[in-house]
């Protein structure tokens, strides 16, 4: 004979699982139908011509821009992309350099313009201080900046407070009054907004509902850049942890990115 309470249990149960899987394919069929390139809520109709992809470990560019390099491919934009570190805290450096340029070729950045350094004074770490006049000189040095007219990196908040993610915004921000002062050229500063705590993790929902001021970007991925993006984060074997699986699929930045734009004056 079945215990008491047995029958009404497994029927909430499946319930509960019917009512999640209708979540998902409404935050899914939602998704889709919004996405696309915003600006201030209205189609992006025009797009830098060069953009350099400015990250600090291989697997930034997955984990947190994908969005917005499906958007920028989708529309004939240049893509650069250098890379201040190995992520060499593990010893793994030379591995992660490799998948860095599979994750960049399955985002449809050929590996030629594709740069991943291993410098010193700018290796991987949460005690590794990056100083921004060393990101300004560092970027100077290796990206070839007569043709870009673009550079996106993290914001101050750096994504997750990583002290090397918030370092790419101080030094690209002198980076960009440098050019202003020395050749009177304004290079477009792009940074990722960091998502509140409250949002960070939504995954789908989180571009569905979210609104931008009206000088933002707002980058929503499609279902297939979706997928591509996942098969990009795949290429990271070396960083497939456990957890990592939890990431790409609760992440709102795997779905959709919010971009700000810097402006200093002439
Ligand atoms: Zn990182």
């Amino acid at each position: 004979m079945a215990p008491l309470g047995r029958g009404p249990r497994r029927g909430s149960y499946a319930w509960g699982g019917w009512l999640a899987l209708a979540l998902v394919v409404l935050a899914h069929v939602l998704q889709s139908l919004s996405s696309g390139a915003y600006l201030g809520g209205a189609r992006v109709t025009t797009y830098p011509k060069h953009v350099l992809i400015l990250t600090a470990h291989p697997d930034d560019e997955c984990m947190f821009f994908a969005p917005t390099i499906h958007a920028l491919g989708a529309h004939n934009v240049t893509i650069s992309a250098l890379c201040l570190s190995n992520g060499n805290a593990d010893g793994l450096g030379r591995v992660r350099s490799q998948e860095l340029l599979h994750s960049y070729g399955v985002l449809g950045v050929p590996a030629e313009r594709v740069t991943c350094l291993n410098d010193p004074h700018l290796q991987d770490g949460m005690q590794q201080v990056w100083t921004p006049a060393r990101v300004r000189d560092t970027v100077r040095a290796h990206a070839n900046m007569t043709h870009l007219d673009t550079i996106l990196t993290f914001d101050a908040g750096g994504v997750s407070l990583h002290p090397n993610h918030r370092a790419l915004f101080h030094g690209a921000l002198q980076l960009q009054a440098a050019l202003v002062a020395d050749e009177a050229r304004m290079v477009a500063l792009w940074t990722l907004h960091t998502w509140s705590w409250r949002t960070k993790f939504w995954g789908m929902w989180a571009s569905v509902w979210q609104r931008v001021d009206a000088h933002d970007y707002l980058f929503r991925s499609t279902l297939r850049e979706y997928g591509q993006s996942l098969q990009a984060m795949y290429q990271h074997q070396t960083q497939l942890v456990w957890f990592r699986y939890l990431y790409v699929f609760f992440s709102s930045y795997m779905y959709a990115n919010r971009v700000r734009v810097v402006v200093q004056e002439l």
